[in-house]
């Protein structure tokens, strides 16, 4: 259950209430709003004892949980989460927030000249990956720690927070060294729960992007584990799933975006690049992604798309990038 508290209930009932709860084996986890104390039940409540807590002085309201997960729950926050990433805040009531850049950091001349063209477009945040989750053991797998440092040197030479990939928790301490703004979980390891468990005791934003074949259950219980480890500023990030059609890389899912909205107070971005999988149809997707309520948007862009060493079909050319940031932020004022 989840329970609203009222304002101003004193520490110490709440304090009893939940060591009621707990001596019954039920855990609890208390929520981060200013004005008063959310709490959700993470173990399931006997009858009786639910009846008896709902009926306590201090509890304003009470909920059922319909759903497995728990702490990204809507009614778990008053308001929705908004992830602040350097001077940029993502979510609900502010303004829609661009992640550009190379798909692979292919070099530090490479990546810094990209950056200072996406900055010049109008994106906020850096994106490159270093560490790259390729369907071929021979395609080109990244530069590890050294492309973080390009990317990060690039982020810093233009201003902008950076984020990229990471694959394993052991790099954890490496991500954290090369101050990466916001730690991507990729598709494909959506469902590593180690790598979840690691992620979230690192206690920095994270960009938990949707598996290739995921539920949207699935994903909100994925963004649970980083919750319940540790870490509260969680993005979605809606990046495209397979379906029959072979046309497109993927299917953009945008059905997803106003239903999230109503299970889930994180903020979600949208990746139209690897949903499309072709420059062409990125600017309509990304229309489309921010009259449906994208928070950011993520989008790959290359100055030789065709020389790219990953994902060129699906770059855009800086100037393409500056229509589409333009665009978001004409339409996120219409449609916010
Ligand atoms: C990427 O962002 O370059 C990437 C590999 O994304 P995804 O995990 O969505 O395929
Ligand atoms: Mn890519």
């Amino acid at each position: 259950m989840i329970l609203k508290l009222r304002r101003g209930a004193p520490e110490e009932a709440i304090l009893q209430m939940e060591q009621r709860l707990h001596t019954a084996g039920v855990r609890t986890e208390r929520s981060l709003e200013p004005r008063r104390v959310i709490l959700v039940t993470l173990d399931p409540v006997p009858a009786a004892l639910s009846k008896e807590i709902a009926s306590l002085p201090i509890v304003a309201e009470h909920h059922p949980l319909t759903h497995a997960w728990r702490q990204v729950d809507r009614a778990f926050r008053d308001t929705p989460t908004v992830v602040n990433v350097g001077p940029y805040s993502i979510g609900p009531g502010h303004p829609c927030v661009i992640m550009s850049g190379p798909c692979s950091v292919e070099g530090r001349q490479a990546v810094l000249d990209n950056a200072r063209q996406v900055r010049a477009a109008g994106a906020h945040i850096l994106r490159g990956g270093a560490f790259k989750p390729r369907t071929s053991p021979y395609a080109f797998q990244g530069f590890g720690v050294e492309g973080l440092r390009q990317l990060k040197d690039a982020g810093e030479a233009t201003g902008m927070p950076v984020v990229s990939e990471i694959m394993d928790g052991s790099l954890v301490p490496a991500f954290l060294d090369h101050d990466i703004d916001i730690f991507q979980i990729g598709a494909r390891n959506m469902q590593n729960f180690t790598l979840l468990k690691a992620v979230g005791r690192a206690h920095r934003p994270v960009l938990l992007k949707r598996g290739l074949a995921a539920t949207v259950a699935e994903w909100l219980l994925a963004a649970e584990y980083l919750l319940a480890s540790g870490t509260p500023h969680v993005i979605l990030c809606e990046r495209g799933i397979r379906t029959f059609e072979t046309a497109t890389r993927n299917t953009l899912d945008l059905t997803v975006l106003p239903l999230l909205r109503r299970w889930t107070h994180l903020p979600i971005v949208v990746d139209p690049a690897h949903a499309a999988g072709a420059a062409a149809l990125i600017p309509t997707l990304c229309r489309a992604s921010v009259a449906a309520g994208a928070d950011g948007l993520t989008v790959e862009c290359h100055l030789h798309p065709e020389e790219a060493r990953s994902d060129g079909p699906q770059a855009l050319l800086p100037g393409e990038l500056k229509e589409v940031v333009a665009e978001a932020r004409i339409l996120r004022s219409l449609f916010a």
